[in-house]
């Protein structure tokens, strides 16, 4: 396999003003599920530097989608079983002395 070749990523021209552009950022995004504020650190979105849009990237929205949801959009029933923590024997266990 290729390495990827690193694009670098280049702001895009805002939508909602002319002399805007779009600049990806790392947020904190706050979503509701249910009652739950749940809050993702560390979210890549894009934010206006003039307006200060934001639009989120769309494949960390349906990554986040995924993550809270894991139903969705799967309309058969298919239960999948988590996997089992193993025990690992022998791990050592590191404690810093004080
Ligand atoms: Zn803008």
């Amino acid at each position: 396999m290729n390495e990827t070749e690193r694009d670098p990523i280049q702001p895009v021209q805002c939508p909602e003003c002319p002399a805007g552009m779009m600049h990806p950022h790392l947020i904190t995004y706050f979503t509701w599920l249910g009652d739950e504020l749940i809050m993702v650190p560390n979210f890549p979105a894009w934010i206006c530097d003039m307006c200060g849009k934001r639009e989120y990237d769309e494949k960390a929205i349906s990554w986040l989608t995924m993550l809270l949801n894991p139903n969705a959009g799967e309309p058969t029933r298919r239960q999948r079983k988590p996997p089992l923590p193993r025990p690992r024997p022998g791990s050592a266990h590191i404690t810093p002395d004080s």
